[in-house]
């Protein structure tokens, strides 16, 4: 055969990235378990480039260019392991197996391993930026073995989002990474998608500013270090009217947050690998308590009397309040990003990955769904982009910050915003408007930061009652207290 790639599953995403390689110049062959997907690509779409119809993966294997490159786009769980099994016996040593779907990472350490036991390279691929990224250019983090990206990579590169010519798609690592780097990406993006919404919550219900008008100051910000797509449709949903009772949109949307997992995954790897990503789950529990309508309307029954009132700010203060919450954004948005980060590096000693930081936060400066501004900045902090660099397996590149907040430009940004952060918070609490992320993202700050921590305390109580003993700050070795006895001290 000689098509470029081939591309089973042609639902939405499948589809669609299809087409975006056809665009491209590359000769795609198309297959899908019911035909009528592929005959509706064909004839919708047929004369954007080259395809190659096919009726089975037999067929589709059989129409492809050596190496082999086959593109799974099917319902992520078990399905990609049922068209894998089928693919297996059709493909020969060298082959590359692409998952673009959203995977989970340890399926896809899994299938790694097996294929690999085949001879053929299996490569997790994360893609972000919705059905339109597919289609116009997403951002692309495949991990799978580093040499697949030689026959894989250039295609891939092609079709991705660029950002100042340079594409956002570049290999991250072996095995998941290039899964789990979109599972941060996504983690990220659902706290940054929260921070946003506290900000929404206070300015409407602290400072009395209508959606409307909020989507002007949404706009504005967006002219910030705040700029970002996430910004900039905030702003467009906030001005959105509604036809049927000519209010705003926002007002006639149900307000239980939906989730597909991925945020929720981040959540969970970060337990797993003892990253700190407080603000993270925090927006994934806040999504978890936006859908539990039964309890919400009770508890609005019987709570009432908890929820007090505060004085909306003067319009003499109203936009210094406005200027306060766009700080606390800001910083409690950084703070969000540097624990994802931090679990990157968490993750990469945990799972054996030479993840470069700065590298991977060039990939989400355009095509994907958290592209902002502050991503080249945050690429930069991070020594830039470098799509060689590897460093050790747990380890971080020459000159990388231990935790992005630590970087000159963000330590600096946050010192300046402390001050609003602190009295936004302060006001949210006074004013009994939930602002998880926001004072999450401040408590961790502040937890980093703090001379000493309870958590001497803590191990005081686990040496009590479980004999864990403690290090002592002035002797080194470990230390138990005979608290049912004597209470003298011996080394443990
Ligand atoms: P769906 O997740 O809706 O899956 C539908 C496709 O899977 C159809 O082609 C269907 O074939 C095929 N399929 C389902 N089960 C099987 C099976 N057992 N064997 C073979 N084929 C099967 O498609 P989407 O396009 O929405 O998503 C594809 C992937 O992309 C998913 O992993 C999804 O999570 C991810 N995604 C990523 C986004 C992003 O921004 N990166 C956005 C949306 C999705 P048939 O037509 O015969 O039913």
């Amino acid at each position: 055969g000689t098509a470029d790639i081939g591309v089973t599953g042609l639902a939405v995403m499948g589809a669609n990235l299809a087409r975006n390689f056809a665009r491209n110049g590359y000769t795609v062959a198309l297959h899908n378990r019911s035909r009528a997907r592929t005959d509706q690509l064909v004839a919708e779409h047929g004369h954007e480039g080259t395809f190659v119809a096919t009726e089975s993966l037999e067929e589709l294997v059989a129409s492809l260019a050596v190496p082999r490159r086959v593109l799974i786009m099917v319902k992520a769980g078990q399905p990609v392991d049922d068209v894998i099994d089928q693919l297996i016996p059709l493909l020969e040593a060298g082959d590359i197996v692409i998952d673009a779907g959203n995977s989970h990472y340890e399926d896809t350490r899994r299938r790694e391993a097996a294929l690999a036991q085949q001879g053929l390279h299996f490569v997790g691929v994360g893609v972000s930026g919705g059905e339109e990224g597919a289609l116009n250019g997403p951002a692309i983090m495949p991990g799978g073995p580093e040499k697949s990206y030689e026959a894989l990579g250039p295609m891939l590169e092609k079709i991705s989002a660029h950002h100042d010519g340079e594409p956002c798609c570049a290999w991250v690592g072996t095995d998941g990474a290039g899964h789990y780097v979109k599972m941060v990406h996504n983690g990220i993006e659902y706290a940054d998608m929260q921070v946003i919404g506290e900000a929404y919550d206070l300015l409407r219900r602290v400072g009395g500013i209508e959606p409307a008008e909020q989507a002007e100051i949404f706009t504005a910000w967006n002219q910030t270090d705040l700029a970002s797509y996430l910004i900039e449709i905030t702003a467009e949903v906030l001005a959105q009217k509604d036809e049927a009772t000519g209010g705003p949109l926002v007002d006639v949307i149900v307000d239980e947050a939906g989730q597909k997992g991925t945020g929720r995954w981040t959540a969970i790897s970060g337990l797993d690998v003892g990253a700190p990503v407080a603000a993270i789950a925090e927006s994934v529990f806040a999504r978890s308590l936006s859908s539990q309508p039964h309890v919400r309307e009770v508890a609005r029954r019987t709570l009432a009397a908890g929820i007090e009132s505060v004085e909306a700010p003067q319009p003499a203060d109203r936009e210094e309040f406005v200027e306060d919450v766009r700080q606390a954004l800001f910083a409690s948005k950084l703070v969000a990003y540097a624990q994802g980060m931090d679990m990157l590096a968490a993750a990469a000693q945990e799972y054996g990955w030479s993840l470069d930081l700065g590298t991977i936060a060039s990939l989400w400066r355009d095509g994907c769904i958290i592209r902002a501004d502050l991503l080249d900045v945050i690429m930069k902090a991070f020594g830039g982009r470098d799509t060689d660099r590897h460093p050790e397996p747990g380890t971080r590149a020459e000159g990388q910050p231990v935790n992005l907040l630590f970087a000159p430009e963000f330590s600096q940004a946050i010192a300046e915003a402390l001050p609003a952060w602190r009295r936004v918070v302060a006001t949210a609490v006074t004013a009994g408007v939930p602002v998880p992320v926001f004072s999450s993202a401040l408590a961790y700050y502040d937890g980093l930061r703090a001379d000493r921590l309870p958590a001497a305390l803590v191990q005081g109580q686990r040496d009590y009652f479980g004999a864990h003993t403690y290090r002592r700050t002035d002797r080194d070795g470990s230390f138990h207290t005979l608290w049912s006895a004597d209470r003298s001290e011996v080394e443990a």
